[in-house]
Formats: structure tokens, sequence, C-alpha cells
């Protein structure tokens, strides 16, 4: 029995590892975060020393549990790493198998990134109380996860809730998964950034080029040009409206969620990609869903893949 009653939350990204040790209840009173090392073996061994650094802090020798969340593919049941484009040499890493080992009185559970910012963001955060929610997070790609009688819809390969891979334009820009037209090529801030940086090469980007100072020609460069009447820029920005509202739409229709949480870099301009595209799809969806679902900011910030994971760790991914 741990002295202190503490679920470890493992954020496992590509570019970094962000491990938490939190209550229960999502209050995180220990963090530790490190650059993800190249190679399968230094990646176990930095999420080790950050799970053993997050509890030596708080002074638990066992956690509770300990959740993963981590880029896909994956295989979520048995806790086993596929062969994730994002952390090259860790195909097959048996993750579940390896925690498990370590801390074989702790329960242990793994899951797609997405999807735990969905369990996080439900469990601790804009979705508390809600059984039918999509989280979608809008940043360099779009991801998300989706909760229907509150359960997460893992589907039978494990990989539900990709809604930034449904085709919205089949003529459109090749989307590097293979399709045309997906989601996440359309709007996504990398979509948006490279619709600014065309307006640029064109030569009608000069306001945006402006606003972006000495910074990146980005999805908040493009805000603060069309919020100075920029042509190029409120163009940019309609395109990425129009999809997030036929994305958002689609949705709709489909689940009936209660809520639709939206998250990632591109949400924090909210009133300009957001809020309109919303309003269109409550507008086209079907009446009583359309009026029936609330799309509102995620809560949780920053800390969405760390709390993700803890309430991974709990068991929410599971849970019926
Ligand atoms: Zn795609």
């Amino acid at each position: 029995m741990a002295d202190v009653d503490v679920v470890v939350g493992i954020d496992l990204g590509g570019t970094k590892i962000l491990t938490v040790a939190a209550t229960p209840d999502g209050r995180i009173l220990a963090r530790k975060r490190v650059a993800t090392p190249q190679g399968r073996d230094a990646v176990v061994a930095a999420m080790r020393d950050t799970v053993a650094a997050v509890l030596g802090e708080v002074g638990a020798a066992v956690p509770r549990a300990i959740g993963v969340g981590a880029p896909g593919p994956m295989d979520p049941v048995a806790g086993i790493l596929l062969e994730p484009p994002n952390l090259p040499g860790c195909a097959n890493l048996p993750l579940a198998a390896i925690f498990r080992q370590l801390y074989p009185d702790a329960g242990i559970h793994v899951e797609n990134d997405a999807n735990a910012a969905a369990l996080g963001e439900r469990r601790f955060g804009a979705g508390r109380g809600v059984d039918d929610l999509c989280y979608v997070t809008i940043s360099t790609g779009i991801g998300g996860g989706i909760v229907a009688a509150g359960r997460l819809v893992r589907g039978a390969a494990g990989t539900g809730g990709e809604v930034g891979h449904t085709v919205l334009a089949p003529d459109g820009p090749e989307c590097h998964c293979g399709l045309h037209g997906c989601w996440e090529v359309l709007s996504s801030g990398t979509a948006i950034a490279r619709a600014a940086e065309a307006a640029v090469a064109r030569g009608e980007g000069a306001a945006i080029r402006a606003a972006a100072g000495s910074g990146p020609v980005d999805a908040r460069a493009v805000d603060q040009a069309a919020a100075a009447g920029d042509p190029a820029a409120l163009r940019i920005v309609a395109a990425a409206v129009r999809y997030n509202g036929i994305g958002f739409c689609n949705l709709i229709q489909v689940l009936s969620p209660a809520r639709i949480i939206v998250g990632g870099g591109v949400s924090r301009a909210w009133d300009r990609y957001i809020a309109p595209a919303a309003a269109w799809a409550k507008r086209h969806a079907f009446a009583r869903p359309g009026g029936m679902c609330a799309i509102v900011p995620a809560d949780l910030g920053d800390d969405v893949g760390a709390l993700g994971a803890v309430a991974v760790g709990l068991g929410d991914a599971e849970a019926s």
C-alpha cells in the first residue's frame, strides 16, 4: 500500500515526456519533463526515471496506478506501441508489460494520446459528468477522441476517434496519411501556415508577414492580420472556419454529442477559428442534436496529455 495515494500519468510525445504524480482527483503534486531521447532503450529509461523522480518528490514508493498516453498506432488492450512514426525505434514496444514488471502492485494502462486527452477532459476538465462527448485538438495536426454512452470509442482496431483523417474535400490537397482533403490537411495549424506562406509567396501576404514579426507565418499571425481586416488573412480564416464547421457538423450528425470540446494551439484564437465554425455546425446539423450540442474550449491546457494519462491510469478507457 502506497503511503501517499497518487496516480502517475506519463505523456509520451515525439519531442517531450511529461510525467506527473497526481491525486486521484487530478491535483498535480509533482511533474518532470524531459526531451524524448532517441531509441527504444533510451525512451524506456527516460520514462522509468521520470516516474521514479515524481514518486520520490511526493514520497510515494508505489503509485495506485500508472497511465500512459502515447502516439499511435498502438494496441491499447495489450499496452503495446505498434509502429509510431513520431517515436522511431519504438516499434512493438510492450510498455504495459515493462511497467508491470517495475510496479507489480500498480494498475497499468496505455492509451492513444488523443483518446487519453478526451478522457482527461471528461474526468478533470470541460467534459465532467458528460457521457457523450467528442474531444478535438486542432494544432499542428487534428486529433480526436470520442466518448459515447460513457465509454471510450476505441473500435475494433483501437483506432477509433481519428476525426482528423475524415475526408471533407475529396479533391483537396494530399494528406500525409495518403488520403486527399482530410480535415487535418485543410484546417490544422500546419494547413493555415501553409496557406499563409503561399499568400506571402504570391505577394498577397504582406500584412500576415508583418503580423508575424520575427516569428513564423502561422495561425496566430493570420489571426492578427485578419483582425486588421487584411483580405488574404480573411480568406485563409474563412477556409479554415468552413472546414472546421463541416467537421463539427459531421460529428453532431454521426454521434449527437452533448459536448464537443476543442483544444490545441489554433483553438486559442477561439473567436477567429472556432466560434463561427461552431455556430455554422449547430445551424446546419439536424435541429435537435445541433441544439443539444455545446461546443466549448478545452479546460486542461498544456496538462491535458499528462492528466489524460492519469485518467487512463485510473482505468477510464475500460470503464463502462
Ligand atoms: Zn489524413
